[in-house]
């Protein structure tokens, strides 16, 4: 089902001509960019393109200027840069003021920007900052064709729904897109743009909280499915919560994250950032192993582009099996430690 809010009075303000271009926020980490500001400059290609408006990049942090030429390859006409010391560790108060500077100062049509732990805190602040709406994950873009407007459709209602979101009376159209919903453009190198360098109006006073220590990446490296190349994830068909140890070590022994149906959070034995599916996350690693997982479409939908998918399942005529590229009919309880030692001796 899909809805489309058009509200009654849609008479666009009187300035929404003033906004122009498609802007891309780049959450990056230590210096490196978030898949997902990639996967978000190739679909920011296709409304440029189709809107007839160019395409930037903006990123903030200290260091990052080397990041450009990348955003340059995946498609930025332009990249906004701004850096200092300030931005080091992502923080509410010090972002929040210079992305509002930036849409104050250059007055951008669209801002995407993903529906990550960061884009979730940043969106929605700025958004009211600047006086705009935002629709927050998003799993698809396109152009209404009847206003020329962004279409930023998202599951509503518990994912019952899917609404497509309008925003006719204010600038910019701002949004938050889940990871992993559309693939990565192919890098063209031979691509450059203009790089514009923009300076920093945060002061120290400015910011509210004090960064203390970054937890390593070991610690959160089974949660973290937006950018895992490897998923075991498990159903109701691991029986019980204690099962689910073997879940973990074959994510552990793969380098992988760890995650779980509805099924096994609604049973308590995952916690819900783990879960896949349309009202979890979207993943696509280059494998995903789903043992003791039925397959119903709602799981589905949160993992089926994934690039390889294996099924463990007792019931060969699981509908899992109809979406695997290989399949394992048997008991979880006993495949899984043949595997995991298999994998061991690699
Ligand atoms: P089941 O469907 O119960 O399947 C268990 C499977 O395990 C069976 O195929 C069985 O043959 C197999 N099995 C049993 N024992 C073993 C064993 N020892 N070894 C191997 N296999 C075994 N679901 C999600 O996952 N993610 C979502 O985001 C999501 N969103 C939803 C949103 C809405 C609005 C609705 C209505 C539903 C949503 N669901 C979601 C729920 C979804 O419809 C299914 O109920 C759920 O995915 C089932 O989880 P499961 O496959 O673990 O359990």
């Amino acid at each position: 089902v899909t809805a489309i809010t058009r509200p009654a009075a849609a008479e666009p303000a009187a300035d929404t001509g003033d906004y122009q271009g498609v802007w891309v926020y780049i959450e990056q980490f230590q210096g490196k960019v978030r898949n997902v500001g990639l996967e978000l400059l190739g679909e920011g290609r296709k409304l440029a393109g189709a809107m007839g408006q160019e395409l930037a990049a903006v990123v903030i942090g200290e260091g990052v200027e080397p990041l450009a030429r990348e955003l340059f390859a995946s498609g930025a006409d332009k990249v906004y840069l701004l850096e200092g010391a300030e931005y080091k560790h992502y923080s509410t108060d010090a972002y929040t003021i210079a992305l509002t500077d930036l849409i104050t100062a250059y007055k951008p049509s669209v801002i995407l920007m993903g529906a990550t732990n960061d884009g979730r805190d940043l969106g929605p602040r700025v958004a009211c900052r600047v006086g705009t709406g935002l629709t927050a994950d998003c799993t698809s873009l396109g152009i209404d064709e009847e206003t020329g407007l962004v279409a930023w459709t998202r599951p509503a209602f518990g994912g019952n729904i899917m609404a497509t979101i309008l925003c006719p009376n204010h600038r910019p159209q701002m949004g938050t897109v889940r990871p992993n919903v559309f693939k990565r453009p192919v890098p063209d190198t031979s691509r450059s743009g203009e790089l514009v360098r923009v300076a920093s109006k945060v002061k120290a006073e400015d910011i509210r909280t004090k960064f203390i220590e970054l937890l390593t990446l070991s610690e959160t490296a089974s949660c973290n499915l937006d950018e895992a190349q490897f998923i075991v994830s498990g159903g109701r068909g691991m029986g019980k919560p204690e099962n689910f140890a073997l879940i973990e070590e074959l994510a552990n022994v793969l380098g992988g994250a760890v995650g779980a149906s509805r099924a096994a959070v609604d049973a308590g034995w995952k916690p819900a950032i783990h879960q896949v599916g349309q009202t979890g996350k979207t993943v696509a690693p280059k494998v995903y192993i789903a043992c003791g997982i039925s397959g119903a479409i709602q799981h589905l939908a949160g993992m089926s582009t994934s690039d390889i998918i294996i099924a463990i399942n007792k019931d060969a005529d699981a509908p899992i099996f109809k979406f695997a590229d290989f399949g394992i009919v048997g008991d979880a309880l006993d495949v899984l430690p043949v595997l995991i030692e298999e994998i061991k001796k690699l």
